[in-house]
């Protein structure tokens, strides 16, 4: 069980209530050890800005979300590849565990599975590059199936690993519970990728029914996931990092007050997690 600086926080699970400054002020009343921003935030408050707060509050940075969306325009375009660089070197400022990729979906109007997949293994090889020099982790976030065409067609923990063999060191694998806790594979793939490439732990849960594919992810213990064997497994596979926290909820923490929702997040880790 997670105590509170083993936690980070994912600004996603705060983005409607809360700015990046307010989110490093809220760990730090709440001791919470680690921030996770998306990329939006990031902008909003300047990221030599940003780096310079978190620093200050004495946060880890468990990852920056995120870049990939190599399918965007179709076949791989300069602007896309220009934006990932540009995600490399703002996780590289604010010092992060690793650049978390949503690799993108079908293309618009297409139905090539395959294709996409390639694109995307083409945009990761060519970040990838750019990010070794740079020294930041580049970590693949396999999304459930459910999002292939529209988010990932990178989608189980072996998928996204047999990526990292082609392309070699500096590319791993962001593991998001939300995402893979429904595959039989998932102990023996977390340990396949072992402390070299187990680049990130997100927790939430799994609502049972599910009321929206995107916005209805639940709190730790609310939902069916073992969290606990699941994180037993991370350690297995020799994961140091922080539990990091991303719950996209629009019907219910979304709308809440967001020191309800990280007093909450903590309590959570210490029980359920
Ligand atoms: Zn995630």
């Amino acid at each position: 069980m997670p105590t509170a600086d083993r936690i980070s926080l994912n600004t996603a699970t705060v983005r409607e209530q809360w700015s990046l400054a307010e989110c490093i002020e809220g760990c730090q009343r709440h001791g919470i050890g680690g921030i996770a921003p998306w990329r939006d935030k990031l902008h909003e408050m300047g990221t030599a800005q940003a780096a310079k707060a978190i620093r200050a509050a004495g946060l880890e940075v468990s990852g920056l979300c995120r870049g990939g969306w190599y399918t965007a325009e179709g076949a791989l375009t300069q602007g896309v590849r220009d934006d990932n660089r540009r995600a490399v070197d703002e996780a590289a400022e604010i010092g992060a565990a690793c650049l978390v990729m949503v690799v993108g979906g079908l293309a618009e109007g297409s139905r090539d599975l395959a294709g996409a997949r390639a694109v995307v293994e083409e945009g990761l090889a060519d970040t990838l590059d750019y990010a070794r020099a740079a020294g930041v982790k580049v970590a693949i976030e396999p999304l459930h199936p459910m999002y292939a065409a529209d988010r990932a067609c990178v989608n189980t923990m072996g998928q996204a690993l047999d990526i990292c063999d082609r392309l070699g060191h500096g590319i791993g694998v962001a593991c998001d519970a939300y995402h893979v806790w429904w595959d039989p594979e998932l102990k023996r793939q977390m340990l396949r990728a072992g402390p070299e490439r187990l680049l990130a732990w997100h927790i939430c849960d799994w609502l049972v029914p599910t009321r929206d594919l995107l916005t209805d992810r639940g709190m730790m213990g609310d939902g069916v996931i073992d969290l606990p064997l699941l994180a037993s497994w991370a350690a297995e596979a020799g994961f140091e990092g922080l539990h990091e926290v991303e719950i996209f909820s629009a019907l219910d923490w979304w709308t809440r007050d967001p020191d309800e929702v990280l007093a909450t997040i903590v309590e959570r880790g210490a029980t359920v997690c």
